[in-house]
């Protein structure tokens, strides 16, 4: 039985809430089990966000004017081809409510972020989950000339893989009829964005977060970029639910890091440079590991379960991500850290792994 007042509608009666990834409280953790950025935000983003905390009597502006204008210029795109929002998740969800419906269902791989299935049954959209290959490749032929609405994660979670551009165009081009959103959340860490071809296509919606590469998750900040209609039907969403959806604090922090993008992209090559030193190491104690362009590793152990690892390193204080879905159960994510928080995570894997051994 699931716990609900007698008042809840029936339409949410079987509602299955997403599951975020623990942030426990008891005590200190190394957490590479949220796909967090390891490093604080710059000093200028702090200091932006302090200065506008002394006007917090105010409203946000609800056009989030100098964000927008700021996205559109790192991008190269129009301000009315910019959306910001409550992170990427709010965007996601207004592009879930803006464009499917009974007779527009969506569809995504059956490996992927967890939200997508969650947004669906909220808004009581049908989809389809299409199963990855093998060995974990999204197989872009699945998606050709669908008819249906399609979202993927790009590169995807929760196994780093990413489908390159020209695959994302043939998708984007076969489906003219049908809204096609690229969730790009792990892009900044080696992935091919797709927002240039938001210029050629009008079904195209990219979705960007600051939660990631810019150091921003506790802050709530995503954007869509698209085409000036898209964008408009999502703003329509937008106003219809919460026109102040981005506060002012975060709206400041994120002109700052934009301001500051040279720091948070060097941060992306700090942490890519980690993933392969980690991967490395994770190949020589006999994991295999998926080739990932994001800001963390999917691997299995031959030697110990995935959730055996979790839990044995989780009793050590590091945080990684288990999942029980079957076909991935095998396997954990971890979040790509500094290096001395990868080093800490090898030696403990390692001392697990031989004392098993005993
Ligand atoms: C983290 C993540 C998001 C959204 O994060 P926000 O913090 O809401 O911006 C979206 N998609 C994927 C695949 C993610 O992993």
């Amino acid at each position: 039985m699931k716990k609900m007042s007698k008042f809840f509608s029936e339409k949410f009666a079987s509602l299955e809430a997403y599951t975020p990834g623990e942030q426990p409280k008891d005590m200190k953790y190394i957490k590479l089990n949220t796909n967090e950025s390891p490093f604080a935000p710059s000093p200028s983003v702090i200091k932006a966000a302090e200065e506008e905390a002394g006007r917090l009597q105010l409203y946000s502006d609800p056009e989030l004017t100098p964000l927008v204008a700021k996205l559109a210029e790192l991008y190269g795109v129009d301000k009315e081809n910019v959306i910001a929002t409550n992170g990427s998740d709010e965007v996601l969800n207004f592009a879930f409510m803006a464009f499917s419906d009974d007779s527009h269902p969506i569809i995504f791989p059956d490996i992927t972020y967890g939200f997508y299935p969650v947004f669906a049954n909220l808004s009581g959209i049908p989809y389809e989950e299409i199963p990855l290959k093998e060995d974990f490749t999204v197989d872009y032929r699945d998606y050709v000339g669908k008819g249906k609405n399609i979202v993927i994660a790009n590169p995807n979670a929760p196994t780093g893989l990413a489908l390159t551009l020209s695959e994302i165009e043939e998708i984007v081009r076969t489906n003219p009829d049908n809204v096609v959103i690229i969730d790009e959340a792990y892009v900044d860490f080696g992935g091919e964005s797709a927002i240039p071809l938001t210029k050629k296509y009008d079904n195209l919606l990219v979705t960007g977060t600051f939660s990631k590469s810019r150091s921003l998750a506790g802050a709530r900040l995503g954007f869509g970029i698209a085409s000036k209609e898209i964008i408009r039907d999502l703003n329509t969403i937008r106003y219809s639910t919460n026109p102040y959806n981005v506060n002012r604090m975060t709206m400041m922090a994120g002109c700052a890091a934009l301001d500051d993008n040279d720091y948070y992209m060097q941060n992306c090559k700090t942490v890519m440079e980690n993933r392969a030193y980690t991967k490395s190491r994770l190949q020589a104690l006999g994991f295999s590991v998926l080739d990932s362009k994001a800001n963390f590793l999917f691997a299995k152990s031959p030697d110990i379960s995935g959730e055996e690892l979790y839990l044995s390193l989780k009793s050590r204080g590091i945080l990684i991500r288990h999942f029980k879905k079957e076909r991935i159960k095998d396997y954990n994510r971890i979040t790509i850290g500094t290096r001395a928080e990868m080093d800490a995570f090898l030696s403990a894997t390692e001392n697990i792994l031989k004392e098993k051994k005993q």
